[in-house]
Parts: structure tokens; sequence; C-alpha cells
């Protein structure tokens, strides 16, 4: 008997009825193999080395094999695309298994890259080994960030051919979220008031039970209870986004996750150089998602998502939930930056030297993740940290404003610099670090991959050995925007 068929499977969402999917198989992949499996997942999902290893699992995460006791489906959304509303979307290439019951609850599992759907429109129902790299990364990196993120189990590659600008092959990553509902399954039914009910009360009492019960509480009360989390999640993944230099690309309402999860993975990217105006997608030609923005559109996505409910809810109602969000996104951001700057209290004054960081950043062009990085050891060897600003006037001028203000902490220089060094990673994945990994494996060497995996596993700790990954781009690395074929 295979060890999946003793898993703890449910599958909440194939129970809410076909409207919310179809059900159907995904189209396995030819010749498979694993190029990696998240093996700290693996275990936490209750899959042991004996199992990892098993042709079963292979067959599973290759799209070859169902889920034991699962169901199935690529499920249907919509949403609004760079401001536009785009009407229905759906999974067009990804295909939900089923839940594994985890210690912290059921993890859902979800092929990306395994075939058309109903919801493929023009597409293939495939993803190029090369966007199935960065996915699996960036998921990988981000949970050892510390910021809300869908996670990859697995990274499946083939010889099947995908044709996008280029012959390309394609591959399968798995990805694991408690769910994948985004704010585009509920825009989907807005109007449509019993499906909309269905999906509210659903994703209450399966991910939000705190915010009431259909028993007890009114729809209106419901949607304000829910809305408000949502609204504080959402915040505060903008937030760690920001401080992180994380661009995510194509903010669109349907790659927003209802549970304030960072979800789909395409051309994004951990700024290099920093420049407010950043973005990281060639289509964006708006510069819609740059950088500076990404928090005032995750505010309007907020609002796509609270007009669903205009049905249940009255204007006001809606506005004075979304009111919350500007307090929510500071609160997260002003912690994120006292922990970043080493302090040990927020003062209302240090919001102008924060700012005055960040036109000093800009200014100089200078690398995000060591600007950080570096600030620790001033004041006792500021020479590194002074050269990534041309040992400008202005940056000494910031330099000696900063340390005056840090004088003000009660704690000793030591703890400064330990607050500051688990709070900015000195290992990101930056682009040109997934490059190299991508053309390597193209070339049938995963060994970058395996190695890059690992150390992006403790991103605060230096590692021996791992310098070269601490490093910003060469002139000849560096990568200014990325195509969002995928
Ligand atoms: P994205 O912008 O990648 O989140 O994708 C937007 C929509 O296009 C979603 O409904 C995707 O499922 C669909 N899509 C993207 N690429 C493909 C593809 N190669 N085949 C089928 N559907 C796709
Ligand atoms: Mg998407």
């Amino acid at each position: 008997m295979s060890c999946l068929e003793n898993l703890p499977v449910s599958h909440s969402f194939a129970d809410l009825g076909t409207h919310f999917y179809t059900a159907l198989d995904p189209q396995g992949l030819n010749n498979p193999r694993f190029l990696h499996v998240n093996q700290g997942l693996a275990e936490r999902l209750g899959l042991d080395s004996t199992c990892v290893q098993s042709p079963e699992f292979l067959a599973l995460l290759s799209g070859n094999a169902p889920l034991p006791k699962g169901k199935t489906l690529a499920a249907v959304y919509s949403g609004h695309q760079f401001g536009h509303w785009a009407g229905q979307l759906g999974d067009g290439r990804a295909h939900l298994l089923g839940a594994i019951d985890a210690a912290t609850g059921p993890l859902e599992l979800q092929l990306k890259g395994s075939g058309l759907t109903p919801y493929s429109r023009m597409g293939d129902g495939r993803a190029v080994l090369r966007s199935s790299i960065r996915e699996y990364l960036a998921s990988h990196a981000m949970k050892a960030l510390g910021i809300p993120t869908t996670e990859a189990l697995s990274l499946v590659a083939s010889d099947d051919k995908v044709y996008r600008e280029s012959i390309e092959t394609a591959a399968i990553v798995c990805r694991v979220a408690p769910s994948f509902v985004r704010f585009g399954s509920f825009e989907h039914w807005a109007g449509r008031p019993e499906q909309l009910k269905q999906l509210l009360h659903y994703v209450i009492k399966h991910f939000y039970p705190e915010c009431g019960s259909p028993i007890l509480n009114s729809d209106a009360e419901l949607v304000q209870h829910m809305l408000r989390q949502v609204v504080r999640r959402s915040a505060q993944m903008v937030a760690h986004w920001q401080t992180v230099g994380f661009c995510h690309g194509v903010m669109n309402t349907d790659n927003m996750s209802i549970l304030g999860l960072s979800i789909d993975y395409g051309p994004y990217a951990f700024m290099d150089n920093f420049a407010i105006q950043f973005v990281p997608n060639t289509t964006d030609s708006g510069g819609r998602y740059a950088w500076f923005r990404q928090p005032s559109v995750v505010h309007w996505n907020l609002a796509r998502l609270a007009s669903c409910f205009l049905d249940i809810c009255t204007e006001d109602q809606l506005q004075a939930v979304l009111a919350h969000y500007e307090t929510d996104y500071l609160a997260q951001y002003h912690w994120n930056m006292r922990q970043k700057m080493g302090w040990d209290h927020w003062l209302e004054a240090d919001v102008q030297l924060v700012n005055q960081w960040w036109q000093l950043l800009h200014d100089h062009q200078a690398d995000f993740s060591l600007s950080f990085r570096l600030l620790a050891q001033t004041p006792t060897s500021p020479d590194a940290w002074l050269a990534l600003f041309e040992h400008s006037q202005a940056a000494q001028d910031w330099l000696q404003a900063y340390l005056q203000r840090t004088q003000q902490n009660q704690h000793t220089a030591a703890a400064r610099v330990a607050q500051m060094n688990r709070h900015n990673p000195l290992y990101v994945l930056r682009n040109h670090l997934a490059q190299q990994v991508i053309e390597a494996a193209q070339q049938g060497d995963t060994q970058p991959l395996t190695r890059l995996f690992s150390v992006l596993e403790r991103p605060y700790e230096e590692q021996l050995g791992a310098e070269d990954l601490a490093l910003p781009p060469g002139p000849e690395q560096r990568i200014v925007a990325l195509s969002c074929s995928s």
C-alpha cells in the first residue's frame, strides 16, 4: 500500500459544491523527475523520507495520480487586472488535489502547470521550468523571512515542450496553503447573493472562525468581521513587502489571497538598487505596481473585495472597515522599520528620519538589502555602509542623525546589532541568483538550486562559504525587468 493512502486527507473546498469549480484530472508530465522537494514542509505534512522517495509521491506531484481520498478540481474566480474588470478567470493551469491535515490544520495541495482546464482561455495549461523555479524559490524565501506566503512542496521537471518566446520545458510546482481562495473568488459572485454568502460562510467557518457564525451573527456582521481581518492581514503583508524590498509585479485582485498570503509569484523582484518607482514587470509600462504604489494598490484591491458585499452591507459599513487600513499598515511598517533600524521603541519623529532614509537610498540607488544590513556595523565600522552611498555628505549627515537617535535606546549596543541582524536579511532571492539557478537547471545541474534553497532557509544568519550569495549583481548580471511569460 502506498504511504499516501494513510494520510489524513480532507476536501472542504470541493464540498462547497460544483458552482465553485470544475472537477477534472490534471494532465501529468511525461518522464517527470524531482528537481527539489521541500523536506521541512514534507515533514510538516506527515510525509517521511521513504514516502518522499516513493514512485507514488512522484506520480502525485507530477499530475499523474490523484491524492488518495482527495478531490481534484480547478476553481473558478474572476478579478480586476491592471485596474480593469477582467471577468471570469479561474485556475487555468492549476489543480487543487485536496488537503492534508497537518498539526496547524488542513493544508491544501495545488499543482501549478498541470494542464488545461475550462478556465485556460488562450493558455496551454503549462508552466515553464524558469517560472516554476522562480515560484518555488520565492515561496521558500518569503516563508524563511517570516512573510505570510503560500508555500511550495516540490518542483518537478520534464522534457515536455512548451512554446513561449522560445521553446522551453514544462514543470509543475506543488503549492501548499490553508486555502487558495482569492479576492477574485468573491468578485466572481458579486450580485449573486446565494453563492456569495455560501463562500463567505465557508471562509469564515474554516479560516476565520473568530469572526462568528451564521447561527449567531447576521450576514452583515459576518462580512464586516471577516473584511476587518482581511484588511489587517493584507496591510501587514504589504508592509513586509515594502520593508524587504519585494515587488510583486502583478497585484491583480485574482492574485490577492483572502488569507493575506503572498501568492502567485510571477515577474516579482527583490530589489537590488533601490528606486521608489521600481517596477519588475516589463508589461506594466504605466508602473501601476511600482514599489511605492504597492500599499495603495492593496487598499484599492480591498475596496474591490468590499464592493462585492454591497447587497449585504451598507456602503458606510464597508467604508468604516476599509478605513482601518492605513492604521494597520502603519503599525506593521513602523514596527518593521524600528526593528530594522535597531531602535527599541518608536518615536513620532522617527517618521522623518525614515523618510530621509528612503530618499537617501533612492538618490544613490543604493543596494536595498545591504544598506540595511551594513547599518548595524555603524558606528564601529561605518566604511562599508558609507561606500554604498559613495561617502557622500548626505549619507554622513544622515548617519550622524541616525546615531544620535540610536543613543536614545535603553538596550545595549550589542542588543541593537543582534536585533538588526535578526530583521535585515543578508541573503535575499535576488534576480540574478534565481537566474543562475535557472540556467544551471536548464543544463541539468540542480546543485545551485539545492545550495540557494538551503542558504535562503536562514536569511538572517551569516553562513560560511555562502559569501557570493550575499552580493549584489555585477554590472553584467543585472536584470532590469522581467517578462510575465511563464
Ligand atoms: P496570472 O496573471 O499568472 O495570475 O494569471 C492570470 C490568469 O491566466 C489565471 O486565470 C491563470 O490561470 C491564467 N493563466 C496564466 N498562464 C496560463 C497558461 N499557460 N495556461 C492557462 N492559463 C493560464
Ligand atoms: Mg494568478
